[in-house]
């Protein structure tokens, strides 16, 4: 599956794209006039951006009955007329046609199944290689992902995001390896934060089989709540794992004083809160984003404990 140079056919595409889609045009057009500012997390900064279009994505309905409603916008055949794809082993790479990066892709699986990763960080690894310059990132099917009925990754211009950044810059505390991968705690996040440094796809994918069941397994099947965001890293790979604990916040929705329209994913947990509401976007303080994420995350003393039974797994 191996294309070195993904990144630039991508761009070659979404510059094709922008041309002959006038919806996605004027979508990315917008993206300039956005409003965005810096909140300062206890010395991590984030960015909140007010972006009135991702009210598809925040407000989405997830539930059973709603999906099986409407036609799945990630299948080949519902597709936009307009909308292209770039093939990638047994993905396709689209631009996101509701863009939050200035270069946003979504890449589907070819085959409409379930948003699941176990199997698939190896892929994930394979593809952010491939990607050099961009986050390729994972929602769990309830933590963000609005079409969790259809395996996908997105992908988006790393520079944007400011955890990538802010985990280079702290301390990482590594906990076990195996072969050339290394698991890693992150000290001086405002929420649990777990790293694998791989220098092949293949021995980061082990070293994550063995933290996937380390995490707590919900009882009804699903696969564990997380967020995923992977890049190129020196040599090799690096995949930030966010264990989440519940999928919205209690302040979630958009008909009270009190409420906000947000609903915190991967690239929200990766440095940049959207609020699709222009109140939200005005209301949002450091405080605020600090009660969110104690709700959604672990803390980093809930993820130390993880890594611990990591460790154990393997070493026992
Ligand atoms: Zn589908």
């Amino acid at each position: 599956m191996s294309s070195p140079d993904l990144h630039i056919q991508a761009e070659d595409l979404l510059r094709a794209q922008l041309a002959e889609w006038p919806m996605a045009g004027s979508n990315y057009a917008a993206l300039d006039g956005v409003r965005v500012r810096e909140i300062d997390i206890d010395g991590i900064i984030m960015k909140v951006q007010f972006n009135p279009a991702r009210i598809v994505s925040s407000g989405a309905k997830v539930d059973a009955a709603s999906l099986k409603a409407r036609p799945c916008f990630l299948c080949g055949s519902n597709r936009p007329a307009q909308q292209r794809g770039l093939p990638w082993g047994d993905y396709t790479v689209l631009i996101n046609p509701f863009p939050i990066f200035p270069r946003h892709f979504t890449i589907p699986l070819n085959a409409h199944t379930e948003q699941r990763i176990a199997g698939r960080i190896g892929h994930m690894m394979s593809m952010a290689i491939a990607l050099d310059g961009y986050t390729v990132f994972y929602n769990g099917p309830r933590c963000g992902a609005s079409a969790p009925d259809h395996m996908h990754f997105q992908a988006g211009n790393t520079d944007f995001l400011t955890l990538p950044q802010a985990v280079g810059q702290s301390r990482l505390s590594e906990s076990v390896c195996v072969g050339s991968a290394r698991l890693s705690t992150v000290a001086g996040m405002p929420m649990g934060v777990l790293v694998i440094d791989a220098e092949t796809a293949a021995d980061g994918e082990s070293l994550f089989a063995a933290l996937y069941d380390s995490l707590p397994q919900p009882s009804d099947g699903e696969e564990p709540m997380m967020n995923l965001l992977c890049y190129a890293c020196g040599s090799g790979v690096r995949l930030i794992v966010i264990p989440r604990l519940r999928h919205r916040p209690s302040c979630y929705g958009s008909d009270g004083t009190d409420t906000m329209l947000i609903s915190p994913a991967s690239v929200d947990l990766g440095g940049v809160f959207i609020t699709p509401l222009e109140k939200d976007f005005d209301a949002l303080t450091a405080d605020r984003i600090k009660e969110i994420l104690a709700e959604v995350c672990m803390t980093p003393g809930q993820v130390s404990a993880v890594a611990d039974a990591v460790r154990n797994k393997i070493e026992r």
